[in-house]
C-alpha cells in the first residue's frame, strides 16, 4: 500500500482549506521519505489556494517551508539516513541537465523546475503536493541538510523567505557602503532586512504600518521609512543602491525607482501581476536605472545560507500555529498581521 498522508488543501479558490488525506508516491531508490514536523505559511501558499495565477489545480496542499525528520532512505541515497534533520524548500526536482541545473540555479532549470507543490512529478506526471501535511518523499538532491543545533521551527521560513531575499543580495553583489531599501515587513521583508545587514548594507524599511516602525529597528534595520507618509518618501529620493521590493500585490513602482540612486537597481521578488501603474520610462532612462527580478535560490545556495544563519544566529521571528488555525492565519497575513512568519506546528494535525 501507498503512504497515506494527512493534509490540509483548497479545494477551490473561495473556499477555506480543509483536512484532506491522499497517497505518497511509493519511494524510489533515490527518494528520501520524511516526517515533516514543521511548515512556513508563505504568501505563496495564499496566492496559490486562491488561485491568484491563474494556474492552481485543485487540491492544492500547500507548504514549502518545510522541515522533518527522515524516516526512510532508498538503495542508492548516500546523504541522509534515518533520523536526520533535513529541509525541503520550494522545488522538488528539476531536469539536472542544463546549463541552469549545472550552474546551480536550479529554479531557473531551462525545461521548468519541479514545484513542491502544483508541479507535476517528472517520472509519474502526479500532481506535487507540499508541506501542509505529515509526510512527505523527496529525491535525494533536493534534500537539505539542516545544520546542527538550529532551532528546526524558526529556521523553516529560511527555506523559502530566507532564500528567495538571500540570492539577490548576493547576486547583485549587496555588501558594505550599499544602502539598501525593504519594501513591505512580512515574512521575506523581515528576513532581507536581517541578511542585508549580516551582508553589511545599511538597510532601510519601506512599511505602510507606522505599528511596525519600532519593530522593524528592534529586526536590525537603520532607518524606516512609513510610505504611505509623502514627506519621509521624498526625503529618501536618489537614496538607495538597491530596493528589494516584497510587497504581494499590485503597486506603483515609480515612487520607489525615484528613491534610488542612478544606477540602482529594483529587485521584485513579490508576484504581484501585472505590474500596474505603468512604469514611467524617465525614471528609468535618466539615472540609468535598472528593474529586476529573482526567484527562490539554488540547493547549494539555500545550504549556504542555512549554514552562514546557523553560524551567525540569524532565526525568523514566528509565530507558532495550529494546523486548524491555517485559515485565520492566512487571514491574518493577508493584512500583513503577522510578526512575521507563521511555522504550522504539524503536530497540532493529530488532534
Ligand atoms: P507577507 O504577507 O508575509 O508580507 C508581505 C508584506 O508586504 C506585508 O507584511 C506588508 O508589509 C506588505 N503588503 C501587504 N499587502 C500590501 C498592500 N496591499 N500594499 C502594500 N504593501 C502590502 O508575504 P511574503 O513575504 O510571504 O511574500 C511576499 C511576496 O513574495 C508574495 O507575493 C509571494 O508570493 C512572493 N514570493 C516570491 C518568491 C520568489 O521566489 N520571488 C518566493 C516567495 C514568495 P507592511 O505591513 O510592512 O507594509
Ligand atoms: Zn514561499
Amino acid at each position: 500500500a501507498l503512504p497515506q498522508v494527512l493534509s490540509y488543501a483548497a479545494f477551490a479558490a473561495d473556499k477555506p482549506l480543509a483536512p484532506f488525506t491522499f497517497e505518497r508516491r511509493q519511494p524510489r531508490s533515490d527518494d528520501v521519505s520524511i516526517e515533516i514536523l514543521y511548515c512556513g505559511v508563505c504568501h505563496s501558499d495564499l496566492h496559490s489556494a486562491r488561485n491568484d495565477w491563474g494556474m492552481s489545480q485543485y487540491p492544492v496542499v500547500p507548504g514549502h517551508e518545510i522541515v522533518g525528520r527522515v524516516t526512510s532512505v532508498g538503495d542508492s541515497v548516500v546523504r541522509f539516513k534515518a533520523g536526520d534533520l533535513v529541509g525541503v524548500g520550494c522545488m522538488v526536482d528539476s531536469c539536472r541537465t542544463c546549463s541552469a541545473c549545472k550552474d546551480g540555479v536550479e529554479q531557473y532549470c531551462l525545461e521548468g523546475f519541479t514545484m513542491t507543490y502544483g508541479g507535476e512529478d517528472r517520472q509519474d506526471g502526479t500532481m506535487t503536493q507540499g508541506g501542509y501535511s505529515d509526510a512527505i518523499v523527496v529525491s535525494e538532491h533536493f534534500v537539505l541538510q539542516m545544520p546542527d543545533g538550529i532551532d528546526l521551527a524558526s529556521a523553516a521560513p529560511i527555506l523559502c523567505a530566507g532564500i528567495t531575499t538571500y540570492s539577490p543580495l548576493k547576486h547583485h553583489g549587496v555588501g558594505k557602503g550599499h544602502k539598501v531599501g525593504v519594501i513591505g515587513m512580512g515574512g521575506l521583508g523581515h528576513m532581507g532586512v536581517k541578511l542585508a545587514k549580516a551582508l553589511g548594507a545599511e538597510v532601510t524599511v519601506f512599511t505602510r504600518s507606522d505599528a511596525k516602525v519600532e519593530e522593524a529597528k528592534r529586526n536590525g534595520a537603520d532607518h524606516v521609512v512609513v510610505s504611505s507618509d509623502q514627506g519621509q518618501m521624498d526625503a529618501v529620493a536618489e537614496s538607495f543602491d538597491f530596493m528589494l521590493d516584497t510587497i504581494p500585490v499590485q503597486h506603483d513602482l515609480n515612487p520607489y525607482l525615484t528613491s534610488l540612486k542612478y544606477d540602482g537597481t529594483h529587485i521584485i521578488v513579490g508576484l504581484l501581476e501585472p505590474i500596474e501603474p505603468a512604469i514611467e520610462a524617465f525614471n528609468l532612462v535618466f539615472k540609468r536605472r535598472v528593474v529586476a527580478g529573482s526567484l527562490i535560490g539554488g540547493i547549494a545556495e539555500t545550504e549556504e545560507l542555512l549554514k552562514l544563519c546557523a553560524e551567525q544566529g540569524i532565526t525568523c521571528d514566528i509565530e507558532m500555529l495550529d494546523i486548524h488555525k491555517i485559515n485565520e492565519g492566512f487571514e491574518r497575513m493577508e493584512k500583513g498581521d503577522v510578526r512575521y512568519r507563521f511555522v504550522i506546528d504539524m503536530a497540532t494535525l493529530k488532534n
